[in-house]
């Protein structure tokens, strides 16, 4: 059986339903991330797994053990907010020793696993700062050691690093990925950044409208999404989805049979640009992004299509330039008109 076991989760708020009926089975040890646009759902979802929300049906097992409506001192999981919630009087040790203090650890205790976790976290020379003295990025390493010194079964973060610049952001989820292979703990991490749910996953809930859209791991949401929502959300810069009517003849001769009123969906790397007069397509450059390792090159079909390319080496080219493409059709994602991938086989 499942380490953490969701069975058709349901919340209301009043007569909004925000979530509807989710299974979900979460193995010990993984790192799951939730992910969608805001309003979807994942931060009430994992509210609901903290206990901080009531479950209005469906059930919730640890292990085995029911804890559909255990209060949340009772589930055994710690969870990291946004906010970071320390305590502002309180110094960096006693913030993190807090609840330890309160289910009467014994004080040696409490020093060591306190100590433990401040190595793991860089933080030993700031155990006796208070909150204000810190920075952003320290301060959420607190509230990440609050969490650990508790060694709960599983670790529920709430968008942890939306308080940071860019910068830290992307350190701070680097350690968090460390910690996770450090301490092997399950985690479920709430974001709306589909790249820090790319970057730390073992596997990728997808949620849209308070129902999963898909679940999988980072590379298969990438490589077979089961629809265009899940297609345009993962992915940066998006996948190009247009029209097949917006599309030379020559593409559309290759759409399977039930895409034909539908669209094609290409990834950025799966448009080429060739000099004019060698590829199968023509069009004209829109804009160029010249990203140093990577160039963006942002074009229109002849037929109207809006088109993005992503490739490795620069360009002389600028806006208004005429050029031909060629597209990858081998990895072309095919849609229906209800936006549902039509699979290749169905060709
Ligand atoms: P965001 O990324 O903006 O935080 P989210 O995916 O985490 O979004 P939730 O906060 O889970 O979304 O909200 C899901 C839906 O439930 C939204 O429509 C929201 O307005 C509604 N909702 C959430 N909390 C409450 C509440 N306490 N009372 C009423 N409606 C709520």
């Amino acid at each position: 059986m499942a380490y953490l076991q969701l069975k058709g989760i349901e919340k209301f708020f009043g007569d909004h339903r925000a979530i509807k009926g989710i299974d979900l089975s979460i193995d010990q040890g993984e790192f799951i991330v939730f992910v969608g646009p805001s309003g979807c759902g994942k931060s009430t979802l994992l509210r609901l797994i903290a206990g901080l929300e009531h479950i209005d049906g469906g059930t919730l097992h640890l292990e085995d053990r029911d804890i559909t409506h255990q209060p949340s001192s009772k589930r055994d999981l710690a969870m990291v907010f946004q906010s970071y919630a320390l305590y502002p009087h309180m110094s960096v040790f006693e913030n993190m020793s807090f609840a330890l203090k309160l289910a009467k650890v014994d004080p040696k205790v409490i020093q060591d696993k306190v100590q433990r976790a401040a190595d793991i976290l860089n933080l030993t020379t700031y155990l006796q700062r208070t909150p204000k003295e810190l920075s952003g990025g320290q301060r959420q390493r607190v509230a990440i050691g609050r969490a650990i010194v508790r060694a709960p079964k599983v670790f529920l973060f709430d968008e942890p690093l939306s308080n940071l610049d860019a910068a830290l952001r992307g350190q701070t989820r680097v350690e968090i990925a460390k910690l996770h292979r450090d301490l092997g703990a399950t985690t479920i991490y709430v974001t709306h950044d589909q790249v820090e749910a790319m970057t730390l996953a073992d596997r990728v809930v997808v949620l849209r409208d308070g129902v999963i859209e898909q679940v999988g791991t980072p590379l298969e949401l990438y490589d077979h999404p089961a629809n265009q929502f899940v297609a345009q959300f993962i992915g940066t810069p998006q996948m190009n989805v247009s029209p097949l009517q917006q599309m030379p003849a020559l593409i559309q001769q290759q759409a399977p049979a039930a895409a034909k009123g539908g669209s094609i969906g290409l990834r950025p790397e799966s448009v080429v640009v060739r000099q004019a007069g060698q590829g199968a397509i023509q069009g004209q450059v829109d804009l160029i992004e010249a990203l140093g390792a990577e160039t963006l090159v942002y074009l229109r079909t002849t037929e109207g299509a809006p088109l993005v390319a992503r490739q490795s080496e620069r360009t002389s080219l600028t806006a208004g330039d005429a050029v031909t493409l060629d597209i990858a059709t081998e990895h072309a994602h095919w849609f229906d008109n209800a936006g549902r991938v039509v699979p290749r086989a169905a060709a």
